[in-house]
């Protein structure tokens, strides 16, 4: 029997560059994982395409699927539903083959749910991590400002702790990089690879 593949999920707060990064790892031809490509009531924007960027769907057609069960997750932001295709999802896993989703964080936790054992990578903004030295160095912003800003920083840190790993997108290659080397170290796991090694007794 074939090995499953690894469900690798990238999610972080909106406005990281998600979007970004995951185009950029899929433009390297020896990205080995398969991008799952979500459905979306949202209108495609110039350049889009069906069936490449997402499959553009009605808010009818979309509430059918939600009610056929065919969405391993799905989420409504800002006024428009997304959502990941379930038998893609599992069909290719079975296959052996690694799938890759970029979503928003909703979705993120729905899948943490469904697939404890997938790989969950946060999408940090190096703004949390400069956050506080600009704050102190810089002086020259209003206590609102500060305020808010903090609790952005705040709601961003908290949503991290649903996630096995965080990579700060401080600078796009940099990121894909660091994902990429998490995907390699994740098939090495130990908890991943002993069940192969213990078959291999079996037969013998
Ligand atoms: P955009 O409209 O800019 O393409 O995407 C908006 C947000 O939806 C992004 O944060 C993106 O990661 C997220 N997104 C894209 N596809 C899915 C999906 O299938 N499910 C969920 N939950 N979010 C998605």
């Amino acid at each position: 029997m074939k090995e499953k593949g690894l469900l690798i999920v990238l999610s972080g707060p909106s406005g990281v560059g998600k979007g970004t990064v995951r185009k950029e790892i899929f433009s390297h031809p020896d990205t080995a994982f398969e991008y799952s490509i979500s459905m979306t009531t949202r209108a495609p924007r110039e350049g889009e395409v069906n069936g490449v960027d997402y499959f553009f769907k009605s808010r009818e057609e979309f509430e059918a699927l939600i009610k056929e069960e065919k969405l391993l997750e799905y989420a409504e932001f800002v006024g428009n539903y997304y959502g990941t295709p379930v038998d893609y999802v599992r069909e290719t896993l079975e296959e052996g083959k690694d799938v890759f989703l970029e979503i928003e964080v909703q979705g993120a936790r729905q899948v943490r749910k469904k697939f404890p054992d997938g790989l969950f990578i946060f999408l940090a903004p190096p703004s949390l991590s400069e956050l506080k030295n600009r704050i102190v160095t810089r002086g020259t912003e209003t206590e609102d400002v500060i305020l808010n800003r903090m609790t952005v920083a705040k709601e961003e840190i908290e949503m991290m702790n649903l996630y096995d790993y965080v990579v700060e997108n401080d600078e796009i290659e940099r990121a894909c990089e660091r994902i990429k080397a998490i995907v390699v170290a994740e098939h090495c796991r130990r908890e991943r690879v002993e069940p192969r090694y213990i078959k291999m007794l079996e037969v013998e």
